[in-house]
C-alpha cells in the first residue's frame, strides 16, 4: 500500500459536514465528474496548477524554466488581469507537472493543487482541533474528490482517527464496489452519502457515471443499519425542480431502513476563482446561486414523507449536538 495520498485541502472549523465543529480532509482524485463540482482541483488525481493572474507581474521566470514550452510569453500585466481576459498562460496539454515555473516563481501566482501527506500528518493536523471536537460533537470528515477512490490509503485513515477515539464520517459519492463501502462503514460513525438524480440517463450526463451502482450501495447501506445521512446538492437546470424532489423523496422514504436525515444544499458559484485558476472554463460560472430559504419549500415535500430534512446541512440541526458556545 502507499504511504501517502495527495491531500488537496485540510480544512478547519466546518460546520455543515456532519456533527459539530469539523475538519475535513480533502482527498484528489474522483471517478465522477459532476458539471457543478465545487471542488474543481479534486477531480484529478495528480497535482495541478494554480495560476493567479492577479499576483502575477509577467516578469517571464516561469517561462524561462519550462522544459516543454508549455508557458507562454509575458503579456501586459492589465491585459492578463484584466476581466474579461481569456488569456491562459499555460498550455495544459504541454505541461507534464514538473513544477520547475512554480519553483520560479517569486511572487506565488503559481502554485499547487495537491500535496503528498502520510497519514500520521493527517491525523496530527487533525488531532489540533480536538478542544473543539470536544465542545460541540465534532470530529474528522473525509472527503474529496472521493475517499473510496483510494480505499486502503482512506481505511488507515479512518482506522487511525478512530484509534485516537475522534469521531469520523464519510462522505461520500457512493460510486464504488460495495465490499470497499462495507469495509469503510464499520469503521465510520456517520456517512454523508451524494443523491444527485433519480434518472440514470441524465445521472450520467450531468456527472458521467450512471446512478446504479449508486441507488444499490445507499440501499445496502440502509440494510446494515448505517447511520446515513443522504446530501442532495441542488443544482438548476439539473434537480431543482418539484418532480424531482417528489421522485427522490418517494424513494427515500420507501427506503428499507432508517435514513437519518436529509440534507437539499445549494448550489453555490464561489469556486468560480479555483475554475479560473485552473484554466477551466466553468459551464455554470454565470448561473446564479440558489438562495437557501428558497429550498424551504422542496424540504417541506422530503419533511412530509417523514423524512428529518435541512436546508445547508447544519451540523448544529436535529443532531443532538451540545453546542456551548
Ligand atoms: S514567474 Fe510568477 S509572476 Fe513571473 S510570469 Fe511566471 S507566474 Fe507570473
Ligand atoms: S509544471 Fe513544468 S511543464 Fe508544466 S508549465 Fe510548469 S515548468 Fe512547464
Amino acid at each position: 500500500m502507499k504511504n501517502q495520498v495527495l491531500v488537496s485541502d485540510i480544512q478547519k472549523f466546518a460546520a455543515n459536514d456532519g456533527p459539530g465543529f469539523r475538519t475535513l480532509v480533502f482527498l484528489k482524485g474522483c471517478p465522477l465528474q459532476c458539471t457543478w463540482c465545487h471542488n474543481p482541483e479534486t477531480k484529478a488525481s495528480t497535482p495541478e496548477i494554480y495560476w493567479k493572474s492577479r499576483l502575477c507581474v509577467q516578469c517571464g521566470a516561469c517561462l524561462e524554466v519550462c522544459p516543454n514550452n508549455a508557458i507562454l510569453p509575458p503579456t501586459p500585466p492589465h491585459v492578463a488581469r484584466s476581466k474579461d481576459s481569456t488569456y491562459h498562460k499555460i498550455v495544459r496539454d504541454r505541461c507534464d507537472g514538473c513544477m520547475a515555473c512554480v519553483d520560479a516563481c517569486q511572487y506565488d501566482a503559481l502554485t499547487v493543487a495537491g500535496k503528498s501527506i502520510t497519514v500520521d500528518e493527517i491525523l496530527d493536523e487533525v488531532e489540533k482541533d480536538r478542544p473543539f471536537y470536544n465542545n460541540s460533537g465534532g470530529g474528522l470528515t473525509l472527503s474529496g474528490g472521493e475517499p473510496t477512490f483510494h480505499a486502503d490509503f482512506a481505511m488507515q485513515i479512518l482506522k487511525s482517527a478512530k484509534e485516537r477515539g475522534i469521531h469520523v464520517c464519510l462522505d461520500t459519492n457512493g460510486f464504488c464496489e460495495w465490499e470497499v463501502l462495507r469495509k469503510m462503514v464499520e469503521t465510520v460513525d456517520i456517512v454523508l452519502f451524494d443523491l444527485k438524480h433519480m434518472d440514470s440517463a441524465i445521472h450520467k450526463q450531468y456527472t458521467g457515471v450512471g446512478n446504479e451502482k449508486i441507488l444499490d450501495n445507499l440501499r445496502r447501506l440502509l440494510e446494515i443499519g448505517a447511520d446515513t445521512w443522504v446530501r442532495i446538492p441542488v443544482i438548476p437546470g439539473f434537480n431543482d425542480s418539484k418532480a424531482f424532489h417528489e421522485c427522490a423523496s418517494e424513494f427515500l422514504s420507501n427506503i428499507k431502513g432508517q435514513i437519518s436525515r436529509v440534507d437539499l444544499l445549494p448550489f453555490h458559484n464561489w469556486c468560480q476563482d479555483k475554475y479560473r485558476w485552473l484554466g477551466i472554463d466553468w459551464a455554470l460560472k454565470d448561473t446564479e446561486a440558489i438562495e437557501p430559504s428558497f429550498l424551504e419549500i422542496p424540504a417541506d415535500i422530503y419533511r412530509e414523507k417523514g423524512l428529518v430534512t435541512t436546508v445547508g446541512g447544519s451540523g448544529f440541526e436535529n443532531t443532538g449536538s451540545a453546542v456551548g458556545w
